[in-house]
């Protein structure tokens, strides 16, 4: 009897997201910009509905795979469903172009791929695992990144396609505000759309990943948080795995994401103090800095935001999905 004890802890202390129905991966769809008030059935059913897609693929992914492939697949779905601030869907910068960021991270060998300023690669993040996984380097950039890419044998696609109606009048939105008040959008932004994905695997290998189009109106060139290894993206098995959406400046000069994680290794912080702590120490901006999901080997989740929403949602190892978008 006593034997079977002793197999079973260490059964469970080596894979330990087998254990009971824990949650395997958590994701975000971006923070803020939709007040409760204004939320009607068929906006909250659109959200819900995308995210739940993209929790069913990454489960999928996760469960014949890895904790990387289960991140990539949810975030690929997020950046093909035109409805977050990623791949199709992501916002236009003050020359009415879209620049895509991305970067992903294997908490296993901590090793990281990113990708930023690209607009040619269909799916960013598979951009950021392909540079992670088949070059020599961690970050590329523009013209260069998509070269290496399509020689890698990604989808490739028009500009055109990251085009949509919504991404397009925010906008002209944006310039018309500014045209009233030079900044104003850059201090209050209406919505910080990006995805994310963090996630555990049977092996209790973690991984995390980002995925944007940045803020609306920025300058051309502007490089947020989202594909900078520990601002926006980290994994390491011994903390967590966590991604960001926000003002990404903050998030850059506070190294949010690797910050929560050390926390946790150095210091033994439980995961929603460090999320909870972090984000609360991010300077105040108009509209809140953004919001933070962080997942650990033993199925702990911190989900934690700033803003008046976090697009957010968990899948469990048997399946089980939950959705929320503002506090429930
Ligand atoms: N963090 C992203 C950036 O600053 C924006 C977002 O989260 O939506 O580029």
């Amino acid at each position: 009897m006593r034997s079977i004890h002793v197999a079973l802890a260490l059964l469970l202390s080596a894979s330990p997201c087998l254990a009971q129905d824990k949650v395997v991966l958590v994701i975000h769809g971006g923070a803020g910009g939709l007040a409760k008030k204004s939320l009607t059935h068929e906006i909250d059913k659109r959200y819900r509905d995308a995210l739940a897609l993209a929790l069913m693929a990454g489960h999928k992914a996760i469960k014949s795979g890895t904790s990387l492939d289960g991140v990539e697949a949810a975030i690929k779905t997020m950046e093909d469903s035109a409805v977050f601030n990623a791949g199709k869907g992501a916002v236009f910068n003050r020359d009415g172009r879209q620049e895509l960021n991305s970067s992903i991270m294997d908490g296993k060998t901590r090793k990281a791929g990113a990708v930023a300023g690209i607009n040619r690669i269909k799916n960013p993040i598979s951009a950021a695992r392909t540079i992670m996984e088949k070059s020599e380097h961690v970050f590329m950039i523009g013209e260069g990144a998509e070269r290496y890419c399509r020689d890698q044998g990604l989808e490739m696609v028009s500009p055109l396609y990251f085009w949509t109606d919504s991404a397009w009048k925010e906008l002209l939105q944006a310039e018309a505000s500014a045209k009233r008040k030079a900044g104003a959008l850059l201090k209050d932004p209406p919505h910080y759309g990006t995805v994310g994905a963090a996630a555990c695997d049977s092996d209790g290998n973690l991984a995390a990943g980002t995925s944007t189009g940045g803020i609306t109106y920025v300058g051309p060139g502007r490089v947020g948080d989202s594909p900078i290894i520990g601002a926006g993206t980290y994994a390491e098995n011994a903390a967590c795995a966590v991604s960001c959406t926000g003002k990404g400046e903050l998030f850059i000069r506070q190294t949010v994401a690797v910050d929560i994680a050390m926390r946790v290794k150095y210091r033994g912080d439980a995961l929603k103090k460090a999320t909870d702590d972090v984000l609360r120490e991010l300077p105040k901006i108009p509209g809140g800095a953004g919001g933070i999901i962080a997942l650990d080997r033993n199925g702990n989740v911190a989900m934690a935001y700033s803003t008046n929403c976090l697009f957010r949602g968990t899948i469990t190892q048997s399946g089980k999905i939950w959705v929320a978008i503002h506090e429930e």
